[in-house]
């Protein structure tokens, strides 16, 4: 296989020369392109194994300095969430949105953002996948984007 580039991508006009930002510095791996899954970024601890969605100096299960830098998946689960329905001053995504606690494969908790469903469908359980999201544009007009977990698999309204 090799890998060609469309010249229908590169098209003049195309928005090609603007760049992806991220929100926050070191919160995932970003994907080539706007429809690529970001990867968080964590900490996997080499003494007792156990990993962490956040940055910290020691365990917080053996207390040892033994943290390294790990990548994680694109899919997890859905395992609480709440509905935001106030809008905030200043906030950068629109109400309502939810907020869900979302297990990660590798078994690693983190909080996100939804995308791309309505608060009414979410459901504990559901099967879930990392998305980019642009939340603002910056001074030179790149797109500030941010990571977001959706449904990994398109729902179909089955019951009445
Ligand atoms: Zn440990």
């Amino acid at each position: 296989m090799t890998a060609t580039r469309t010249p229908a991508a590169r098209s003049k006009g195309a928005t090609s020369a603007l760049r992806l930002v991220p929100l926050r510095e070191g919160m995932f791996k970003m994907p080539r392109s706007m429809n690529g899954k970001p990867r968080l970024l964590g900490q996997r601890c080499t003494s007792c194994g156990e990993q962490f969605s956040n940055q910290r100096e020691f365990c917080a299960n053996c207390c040892q300095p033994t943290l390294e830098n790990v990548m994680f998946g694109t899919t997890g689960e859905i395992t609480t969430y709440t509905t935001v329905r106030q809008q905030l001053p200043g906030a950068l995504i629109e109400a309502p949105y939810v907020i869900a606690r979302v297990r990660l494969d590798e078994g690693v908790s983190v909080q996100t953002i939804l995308s791309e469903i309505e608060p009414d469908d979410v459901e504990i359980g559901m099967k879930v996948v990392s998305c980019l999201k642009q939340v603002t544009e910056d001074d030179s007009g790149n797109a500030v984007v941010n990571s977001f977990f959706k449904p990994a698999n398109k729902r179909r309204r089955a019951r009445a």
